[in-house]
């Protein structure tokens, strides 16, 4: 069986914490709405400058405590801004099945 040379482009996204390289949908997106609005964006579709960020829980506790979405948004987080993404990042803390990985 002959099989053509596949031509499949997977978009890759590297994550702002720890500059890793994942797939786009193993990454998650946070955005800067064009009306100045940081948030967690699930739909990776929501227009406005992304951010993304690993899977990584440690990643996204710093990108909620540090200045790395700041830096790549290039806009100064609200503290509400930070309480919703430290939001979502306590849910994913509490999935089952959570592997914590130190390296
Ligand atoms: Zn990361």
């Amino acid at each position: 069986m002959a099989k053509k040379g596949r031509r499949k482009h997977i978009p890759q996204r590297t994550c702002v914490v720890c500059r890793r390289i994942f797939p786009k949908r193993e990454v998650n997106r946070i955005v800067r709405s064009p009306e100045g609005e940081v948030h967690y964006d699930p739909t990776g579709k929501a227009p406005g400058r992304g951010a993304y960020l690993c899977n990584d829980i440690a990643c996204w506790e710093k990108a909620v405590t540090g200045n790395f979405l700041d830096r790549a948004l290039k806009t100064k987080l609200t503290p509400a801004q930070r309480a919703a993404l430290q939001e979502e990042l306590e849910r994913r803390k509490a999935l089952p099945g959570q592997t914590s990985r130190s390296g």
